[in-house]
């Protein structure tokens, strides 16, 4: 079922909130850590997507731009807010889909096409090289719309990605923990917050060792600050690929603090933060803070009754 949509989230009006929790739920030395709920923000605009799409639609909008053109896989989450952002905005979507059309769209596919997005079908080859269908070509060509890479990676995306630190003290952590998976939000965070704290990210893709290199252009580095760390041992198989003992710890998670997570994403951060808290090797007074980007309209994909929230 698709989630109501009630209008365009000003950013910091949402019913953000910062929420302290203890962590590891399986007892042993216990940490205090705080969790920036972004999942508050928007059903579907949910978390980060919003805070990285914010540039891209307000340049479409300035310059008057009929339509909005962007990429993505069929569970993409960027795919389904850019589609509700577009609605808002009255601004055509074209979502360029990697594959070719499923005999059943996925739930992500469904709502974007519902929000009004057009899907348009191609190679992976084709789409691994970012090339537009010919079908799209006119319209970039006659500069009609503007063109959203996947996940909103690029100057934009981080620039808007950068203003979640807006919502939280930095100086008042030592280390803040989220997901990555094109890594414009992490770029974005570390970005604003310069040293104030160390960034730790999960990345949710199986060796995606060009996750470096990406963070590292996206902030015209050479390399990641010594402080900065990208984690790449909790994928769980895969982007988008989980297993029991995830799930069982998301319902455990959930149960203990009543907080939700994704499969996709937040749920494997969450995991991976437990797990690092678990092996002690933090200093007990250090101050940790999780940013919970969202994503929860992902999980519409399990099966009924998987989870408890
Ligand atoms: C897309 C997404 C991410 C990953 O963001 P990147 O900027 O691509 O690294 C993290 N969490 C959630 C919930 C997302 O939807």
């Amino acid at each position: 079922m698709l989630i109501k949509f009630t209008g365009m989230p000003d950013r910091g009006l949402g019913p953000i909130r910062t929420e302290t929790i203890r962590l590891p739920l399986q007892g042993g030395p216990q940490y205090s850590v705080d969790v920036l709920r972004l999942d508050l923000l928007h059903p579907v605009i949910s978390g980060n997507k919003w805070f990285k799409l914010q540039y891209y639609i307000r340049q479409a909008v300035q310059e008057n731009k009929q339509s909005v053109i962007t990429f993505g896989g069929p569970w993409s989450n960027h795919i389904v807010a850019t589609a509700a952002v577009c609605k808002e905005k009255n601004l055509q979507a074209y979502g360029i889909i990697r594959g070719e059309e499923p005999r059943y769209l996925s739930q992500a596919l469904a709502d974007a096409a519902e929000y009004g997005m057009q899907l348009v079908y191609t190679s992976r080859d084709a789409y691994r090289k970012n090339l537009l269908p010919s079908s799209l070509n006119e319209l970039v060509a006659t500069d009609h719309a503007i063109v959203i890479p996947q996940g909103g990676y690029g100057a934009a995306g981080l620039r808007g990605a950068a203003t979640m630190a807006d919502l939280f003290d930095p100086s008042a952590y030592d280390q803040l923990f989220c997901a990555a998976g094109t890594g414009t939000m992490v770029s974005g965070i570390m970005q604003a917050t310069g040293t104030k704290s160390a960034i730790t990210a999960i990345s949710v893709l199986k060796n995606n060792f060009e996750l470096e290199k990406n963070i590292n252009s996206l902030l015209q580095q050479e390399s990641i600050a010594s402080q900065h760390q990208i984690n790449h041992s909790f994928h769980f198989g895969g982007y988008a690929k989980f297993n029991q003992r995830l799930l069982a710890f998301m319902n455990e998670l959930y149960a203990a603090t009543g907080i939700p997570t994704d499969f996709v994403y937040s749920g494997k951060l969450f995991y991976a933060v437990n797990a690092i808290l678990q092996q002690g090797q933090v200093a007990e007074k250090n101050k940790f803070l999780v940013i919970h980007s969202g994503g929860l309209q992902g999980n519409r994909s399990l099966k009924k009754g998987t989870l408890i929230f």
